[in-house]
């Protein structure tokens, strides 16, 4: 299980990387008593351990002064849908806002999506942000998947490790900065799904990568 300040670490991670511009984005990790989620509005510079808010996955408050993220819902609904999750990540990340707002998914159109847990990343439908009904459209995308797009917002990345959702994030909007600039170009050849299989084995035995 991460600590808290691994939490605000892949924080600043992600922000210097400019997956989270401004003050928009937001992470938690599961802890034993729901998740511990990160503040509303604040500059990711500013971050430190204690301004992380523990809430029960229902949005029970049990530690912290700030205002929890509004996305709270879309983070617990998460966690209450999928037990082996340990960790969620939310980024208005550029590239893959951009394809969001297309109302698309983006397909295989480079191995790396096999990260995703599948030969695509969906996108969910609209709902307003940090209501139920983005929660439960999260919810459905995601399935048994590490990532999806939500329309006209951004992406979410969920996985069991902080360090693994992270990684996913920065996959994804890689993904949706290649499949964008592909398709301008010209016409991608996807990948086909028995290939994406193929690389996902291959993964699980990867150099560091390995899951215990
Ligand atoms: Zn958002």
């Amino acid at each position: 299980m991460a600590s808290g300040l691994e939490l605000v670490r892949a924080a600043k991670r992600l922000a210097a990387q400019g997956l989270m511009p401004g003050t928009t984005g937001n992470l938690s990790i599961r802890t034993h008593v729901g998740m511990l989620v990160t503040p509303s509005g604040m500059n990711w510079d500013l971050l430190e351990p204690q301004d992380l808010i523990e809430m029960g996955l229902d949005g029970e408050r049990r530690r912290g002064q700030r205002t929890p993220t509004t996305e709270w819902r879309l983070h617990g609904g998460l966690y209450a849908a999928r037990p082996e999750l340990e960790a969620i990540v939310h980024t208005h990340s550029r590239f893959a806002t951009v394809i969001s707002c297309l109302r698309e998914s983006i397909p295989a159109v480079h191995y790396m999506i096999a990260l995703t847990g599948r030969p695509k990343i969906p996108c969910a439908r609209y709902e307003t942000y940090g209501t139920q009904e983005l929660a439960t459209a999260t919810v459905e995308s995601l399935g048994a998947g590490k990532a999806t797009l939500l329309a006209n917002h951004g992406q979410v990345a969920a996985s069991f490790s902080l360090e693994d959702a992270v990684k996913v994030a920065i996959e994804v909007e890689n993904l949706a900065f290649t499949w964008w600039h592909a398709r301008s170009a010209g016409a991608p050849v996807i990948l086909d799904d028995a290939e994406i299989s193929r690389v996902q084995k291959q993964f699980e035995s990867y150099g560091q990568n390995r899951r215990r």
